[in-house]
């Protein structure tokens, strides 16, 4: 429906108690990329909170393909949240309500060039389950606009002295030899469906890859960094905490890999 039509009633568990998981679906070329895999961590995130899929993956994908028609989406990404819908405000989950499902498209350029980031660290003030994709962003939004109020363009999250992640992605380093350390899956961070394509695929070109915590000192002697996420892909980082990497431009690790994450997802988009 238009979007002027679309309304939320204010008793949605979504809106009082953020009760509510998303996921975000790039598209290029007007196919989705990695569709199945954002869906089952849907499955999962929805299952950490004790709720069920709403409609199953085929509708969900019906739905997501006429959206992109609709709003003719040549490259962007489609929107899905599902709350656990509208009750009483009350601390306990309703019994039987009606989960409120919403998609939506947002249009932009994801492929070509990249410029590099600049990041500053912040404290990770986040909640302690962060593998659950909710829609509880506040602190991550609060780390990202401090990050801009210093000039900088994302901020990389810090807990007991060690990178979490970024504000919305996943947080990398390139040691100066060469291994790419990413922080291990845990209920620390989100479980990047970016992250999991793109280290598959630096595995496959023989990359050494180290799956723990860094620190920022670690991260300022690193040869460079990089960030992943499904609406920005390999995204090349070139200061972190006013120190720059690489001579302050894009390394080649991660815009090989960018490349060839875009190249391997559009042969199996759908
Ligand atoms: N970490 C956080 C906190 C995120 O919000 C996101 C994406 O929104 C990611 C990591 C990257 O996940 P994905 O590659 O599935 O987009």
């Amino acid at each position: 429906m238009p979007e002027e039509e679309a309304t939320v009633s204010i008793f949605d568990r979504g809106f009082l108690f953020a009760d509510a998981v998303y996921e975000v679906t790039s598209v290029v070329d007007g196919k989705l990329l990695d569709f199945d895999a954002h869906m089952a961590r849907l499955v999962r995130s929805l299952g950490e909170l004790e709720m069920d899929m709403p409609l199953d993956r085929d509708a969900i994908l019906e739905v997501h393909r006429e959206l992109i028609d609709k709003n003719s989406v040549d490259q962007g990404v489609v929107y899905i949240q599902v709350t656990r819908g509208v009750a009483d405000r009350d601390f306990l989950y309703p019994k039987d309500a009606a989960q409120t499902v919403v998609m939506f498209t947002q249009s932009r350029k994801l492929t070509g060039e990249k410029k590099g980031l600049r990041v500053v660290s912040s404290p990770d003030i986040r909640w302690g389950r962060r593998d659950i994709k909710t829609v509880q962003l506040l602190a991550a939004s609060m780390g990202k606009m401090a990050a801009y109020k210093q000039g900088k363009d994302d901020t990389w999250l810090v807990k007991d002295g060690f990178v979490t992640e970024g504000s919305s992605n996943n947080t990398y380093i390139v040691t100066k030899d060469g291994k790419i350390v990413t922080r291990h899956l845990s209920n620390s961070i989100l479980s990047g469906i970016t992250r999991a394509a793109v280290l598959k695929l630096a595995a496959e070109q023989g990359l050494e890859i180290e799956e723990r915590p860094f620190t920022m000192d670690e991260a300022k002697e690193a040869s460079e960094a990089f960030m992943t996420a499904a609406s920005s892909f390999v995204t090349p980082v070139i200061e972190v905490d006013g120190t720059e990497l690489n001579g302050g431009v894009p390394g080649p690790v991660s815009k090989r890999l960018n490349e060839i994450y875009i190249e391997e997802s559009k042969n199996t988009a759908i």
